[in-house]
């Protein structure tokens, strides 16, 4: 019985990256320890809704808990239109007209983090530990995802400098007049940016989930505003282009930054998910890139040879080598676009917006980056 022999991995954190990893490699036969936190009783469900890609959406299916989200917890995207700053300046994605089932999928945060929690609970080869449990002598390998304030980094010796945005995202779940028709909707309005991911929650067909970021204070004034004020906040912000917006429910901000560990991995351990990188969420990347993670370090993992140990440091360099790129690309794509859409000088103004205009107009660079953004 698996818990009767020795741990061979010991994976550290409580959100979505750590149990997906849990996961993952003990559906390969390793004997894997989750050292995970549990909920705080009473703590209300994470108020964020994420937008996930194809890549994403295959892991958890691997890991058989795509199919146990409720069907309302998971909500198709149609079509996505990107604002600039001047009046016609758009980019609009299209699910039909690229020839695809859908450009993402939007999953209640807490709803999937919940069906996380049920499948390691029932994983033959996951043992879920206490936090402050001691990994035994057997463990070859320990996987660090306990998310961006992640301490063990330092008794590791990892540097990761944070470039702090001086940003909030503001998250809530919205109720619409009108069907959202699966329309993901998003302003980049010179610092603000703001997202409308359309939800079947808590009114099938007519939700969203909001996230919109802006700098500290002016976000701190909007959760101080009364509901009311606050919607009509959202009206000014979106033109009532998603018709009549009502808040349903809380809302809550999380700070926004950027970083880059180094390294991700040494000597029997490696860092994954918000532990390893950060990034602004206006690309909703964040938990994609953490969950791209998982499926590199599985991958390498299962096609190590034979006679080599799990922990060893050459392994788990081919599974940092393999992020390296794409996490860096993001990094600097989420920055760059930012930047240019913060900066007020008239010649920003007209290259974003011009640019918008342009990459709408050029076929093969939009279809570059919608396969970019869906992990394809
Ligand atoms: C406003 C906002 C919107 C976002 N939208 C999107 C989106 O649309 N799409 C997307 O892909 N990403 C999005 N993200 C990013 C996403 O939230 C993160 O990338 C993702 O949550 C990272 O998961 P993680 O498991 O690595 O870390 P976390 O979710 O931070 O989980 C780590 C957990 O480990 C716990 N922990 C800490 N220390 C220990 C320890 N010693 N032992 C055990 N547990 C420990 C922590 O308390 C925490 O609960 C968004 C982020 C924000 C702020």
């Amino acid at each position: 019985m698996a818990h009767m022999m020795a741990d061979e991995v010991w994976v550290r954190g409580s959100g979505a990256v750590a149990m997906a990893a849990a996961l993952a490699l003990g559906r390969r036969g390793l004997r894997v320890a989750l050292a995970m936190r549990e909920p705080a009783a009473g703590r209300a469900s994470d108020l964020r809704t994420y937008a996930l890609n194809e890549a994403s959406v295959a892991l958890l299916h691997t890991l058989r808990v795509w199919d146990a989200l409720a069907a309302d917890a998971r909500t198709e995207v149609l079509d996505m239109r990107v604002e600039g700053d001047a009046a016609g300046a758009a980019l609009v994605f299209s699910a039909w007209r690229s020839g695809i089932e859908r450009l993402a999928w939007i999953v209640d945060a807490g709803e999937l983090e919940a069906a996380l929690r049920a499948a390691v609970r029932f994983a033959p080869h996951v043992q879920v530990r206490g936090a402050d449990a001691a990994p035994g002598a057997g463990v070859a390998l320990t996987v660090h995802a306990e998310g961006r304030d992640a301490a063990s980094r330092r008794g590791l010796g990892v540097e990761m400098p944070v470039h702090a945005y001086g940003q909030r995202g503001v998250a809530a779940r919205l109720v619409a007049d009108r069907p959202h028709a699966g329309m993901a909707r998003q302003w980049f309005r010179s610092p603000d940016v703001l997202a409308l991911l359309p939800f079947d929650r808590p009114q099938p067909g007519c939700s969203y989930g909001v996230v919109w970021s802006l700098p500290d204070e002016r976000a701190a004034a909007l959760l101080a505003l009364p509901p009311a004020d606050f919607e009509q906040a959202l009206a000014d912000a979106t033109g009532g282009a998603a018709g009549t917006l009502r808040l349903a429910g809380d809302r809550a901000a999380w700070p926004l930054a950027l970083a880059q560990a180094d390294p991700v991995c040494g000597p029997g351990w490696v860092l994954l998910g918000d532990a390893a990188h950060l990034v602004h969420p206006l690309a909703g990347q964040g938990l994609n890139l953490g969950l791209a993670d998982v499926v590199a370090l599985d991958e390498v993992i299962a096609a190590r040879e034979p006679w080599r140990p799990i922990g060893d440091e050459r392994l788990l360099r081919r599974y940092a080598r393999r992020r390296a790129g794409p996490t860096a690309a993001m990094g600097q794509l989420t920055d760059g676009l930012l930047r240019l859409f913060a900066a007020d000088e008239p010649w920003a103004r007209e290259l974003r917006n011009r640019g918008l205009a342009l990459v709408d107009q050029f076929p093969p660079l939009k279809r570059w980056l919608g396969a970019a953004a869906r992990g394809a």
